[in-house]
């Protein structure tokens, strides 16, 4: 049965140290989306400049935020005296002489699907940022979704996420579907390792696959909204032929369709899902041209 919130915590430090290890941390900003008990959180802690991490539970928010806090922050809390680093609102790596600004965790309690994420990056001057993850996998596409398509996105994500749907995001040419054209149109995704159902407490009832997905420097000029609108369209029946889902879905003749496909230098007889985002990407530029 599902977990409520998608809560199967990693319980083998081993994977976690390996998961914050491929993100290659060197003082970056991280955010971290749904610590739980701050499995990721400790090691993100001592690489990164400073963690963001956003958790809806409430109560492992309060817990993340007392140990965190009293552990990793490195800035007096509020009213601490600056001048005293055994008056408790201190936090103890202060005291141990760790008092740069470095290893700030920022426990934030919310939905990271209703946050105002520019906001929230704007305020704490996180403009450059990787995210590190064990998604839930309830929203695993939904949080991809937004990390891609925000005003300020990611420079790279590590995240684990359900196996199927990992190789499903990194599928090779040929198998391509609108959830791996609509990562590939900003990033390049690739799978880093798998992770049995065992490393979970409660364990899942799949696998996993922790992947990275590293932002496009050079992004195409598409609107996101008319290129999967084109997109979907394509997809829309599976075993049809990608000018029948296209002619029917834009009421556009078969032979006008095959004209801008052959400029587009596809076949007649090809399938959406062996199309790769570059095809797609000619195809909008295409017919959007015959459309002004
Ligand atoms: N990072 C921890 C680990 O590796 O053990 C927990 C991972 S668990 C798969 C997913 C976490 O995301 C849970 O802590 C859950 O409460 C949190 N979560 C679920 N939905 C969320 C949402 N919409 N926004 C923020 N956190 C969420």
């Amino acid at each position: 049965m599902p977990t409520k919130l998608g809560q199967n915590f990693l319980i083998n430090e081993d994977i976690a140290k390996r998961i914050v290890e491929s993100a290659n941390i060197k003082g970056d900003n991280v955010l971290e989306i749904g610590p739980g008990e701050g499995v990721l959180t400790k090691y993100l802690a001592e690489k990164a400049g400073k963690v963001l991490a956003v958790e809806i539970d409430e109560s492992l928010a309060a817990s993340l935020e007392k140990e965190f806090n009293n552990i990793f922050t490195c800035h007096p809390r509020e009213n601490g005296d600056p001048e005293n680093p055994l008056d408790s609102r201190w936090s103890l790596s202060s005291c141990n002489g760790g008092g740069n600004d470095k290893n700030e965790v920022n426990i934030i309690e919310g939905n990271i699907l209703k946050i105002n994420l520019p906001k929230l990056i704007e305020e704490n001057n996180f403009q450059n940022y990787k995210v590190v993850a064990n998604l839930p996998y309830y929203i695993t596409s939904k949080i991809i979704r937004l990390l891609l398509e925000t005003k300020y996105p990611p420079s790279e994500m590590i995240l684990m996420v359900q196996k199927e749907v990992g190789e499903r995001i990194c599928a090779p040419s040929g198998k391509e579907s609108i959830l791996s054209i609509s990562v590939k149109l900003y990033a390049e995704p690739e799978i880093l390792f798998f992770v049995p159902r065992e490393n979970f407490d409660p364990a899942p009832e799949v696998d996993s696959a922790v992947i990275r997905i590293t932002r496009k420097k050079n992004l195409p000029k598409a609107d996101a909204s008319e290129f999967f609108s084109l997109v979907r369209a394509g997809f829309s029946a599976k075993r049809k032929m990608l000018i029948n889902n296209l002619s029917s879905g834009f009421h556009i003749p078969k032979a006008e369709l095959w004209e801008w496909m052959k400029k587009a230098g596809l076949e007649p007889t090809q399938r959406a899902q062996e199309l790769e985002v570059e095809d797609w990407i000619r195809m909008y530029n295409i017919l959007k041209k015959s459309s002004t």
